[in-house]
């Protein structure tokens, strides 16, 4: 290999690969750690207990021996295990996405005028309102048909389908996203519960002028009925790990607030009637589907999806809920794990004062993109001086071998 064609394989992935040789990935002995994700999938996969959804016939053709867990870090390094490869509908998985796109397209302030953002206490699919008459969160039926009422106003139906479909690719690193017609088909005619939703938010003006209540109904079956695999899905839930930036493609899909409020109302709303007891015991964000589907968050760390179809009396996947218990009994993942004394556990994660990213790394790939790496400042230091006297002396090293 030449100089030339060890740049051009080097330039699109050089703090990727910086951090791999210098070992700075979040986790940084990653076998280990996947290994121990193996055990923890063989421990739950034991588990039978749960019925599959059969209220659409879609749902109820999965077999409930299907069990998958998927994990991509924040460094975009993943690790699968069972069957992460079939495609499984999005549910109401989609509606913390949902919720973010509104988001980051028109800003906290505005989709919250019509939206909650408190626990409801109540069933997911409630004809029920807040004392302002707003649906009480996006993680319920009636937030999620609102703010599919939000995400593109004035545009047609084609063009608000692809705009999401759009972001949940962007997501998902362009990996797999697809559409189950079967399922938004069967939603359609089983769907007389949101109709009765649908119904009682139009008779109490929640929905914002000129949005056609009939059009939300339908967007939002759409949006239960995406496709994702396990594989796709913990990409998604990197994205949202990782503050917006897709992990894979290092794109900004969303917006750091979109992604901050995402993922508090995760934190509160998205396991049904179990989402108090998750945030006891497990401490992290995460949404689930009548499909089996269970999308975790260790925020700054990594996303997570669990698949298997069995749920649980409130509609959890048992073994995803089971999977997400058994990973926080071993690593130290819970949010408030990581208080002075507290039980010992393991921490997969680099030794914290240790800067993933250092600054030199950044000019590195600056010199690589040919950008003028003489350039100084007002007192005629540049871009390396400053680095070799911030005591970045191997990077401000890497950094000069690439500029000369
Ligand atoms: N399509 C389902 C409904 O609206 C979503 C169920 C779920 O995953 O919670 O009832």
């Amino acid at each position: 290999m030449d100089r030339d064609l060890f740049h051009k394989c080097v330039e699109g992935n050089l703090l990727l690969l910086i951090q791999a040789f210098r070992k700075k990935f979040i986790i940084p002995e990653f076998d280990a750690f996947a290994k121990k994700i193996n055990e923890i999938y063989k421990t739950v996969e034991k588990q039978r207990d749960g019925h599959v959804a059969d209220y659409i016939p879609h749902l109820a053709k999965f077999s409930p021996d299907l069990w998958g867990v998927s994990l991509c870090t924040v460094d975009g390094q993943r690790h699968s295990v069972g069957d992460t490869k079939l495609p499984f509908c999005l549910q109401s998985c989609v509606k913390p996405l949902e919720y973010a796109i509104a988001v980051h397209e028109a800003g906290t302030e505005q989709v919250h005028r019509y939206v909650g953002m408190e626990p409801s206490g109540l069933k997911f699919n409630q004809l029920s309102l807040d004392e302002e008459d707003k649906p009480h969160n996006p993680m319920v039926n009636s937030g999620a048909i609102l703010i599919s009422s939000l995400i593109k106003p004035g545009s047609n139906k084609a063009e608000k389908f692809d705009y999401v479909m759009e972001f949940v690719k962007k997501m998902a690193g362009n990996t797999y996203v697809g559409f189950s017609n079967a399922t938004f088909q069967s939603e359609k005619e089983t769907g007389d519960r949101n109709f009765a939703i649908g119904y009682y938010m139009k008779e109490k003006k929640c929905f914002p002028e000129g949005a056609d209540m009939i059009d939300a109904l339908d967007f939002y079956f759409q949006l239960c009925s995406i496709e994702v695999t396990c594989e796709s899905g913990s990409i998604m839930g990197a994205t949202l790990a990782n503050g917006g930036i897709c992990p894979i493609t290092g794109e900004r899909v969303l917006s750091a607030e979109a992604v901050r409020n995402t993922l508090s109302l995760m934190y509160s709303c998205g396991m049904y009637d179990f989402s108090g007891q998750m945030a006891f015991h497990v401490g992290l964000p995460a949404k689930s589907g009548v499909s089996g589907a269970v999308l975790l968050v260790v925020p700054n760390v990594m996303g997570v999806m669990c698949w298997s179809p069995p749920l649980d009396r409130v509609g959890n996947s048992v073994r995803g809920i089971h999977f997400c218990q058994e990973l926080v009994s071993y690593f130290n993942f819970h949010n408030y794990d990581n208080l002075r004394h507290f039980v010992k556990k393991q921490d997969p994660r680099r030794p914290s004062g240790d800067d993933r990213v250092n600054f030199t790394s950044a000019l590195s790939e600056f010199a690589l993109s040919s950008m003028d790496m003489d350039l100084k400042d007002y007192d005629c230091r540049t871009a390396l001086h400053v680095a070799a006297a911030e005591g970045e002396m191997t990077g401000a090293q890497d950094q000069y071998l690439m500029s000369a």
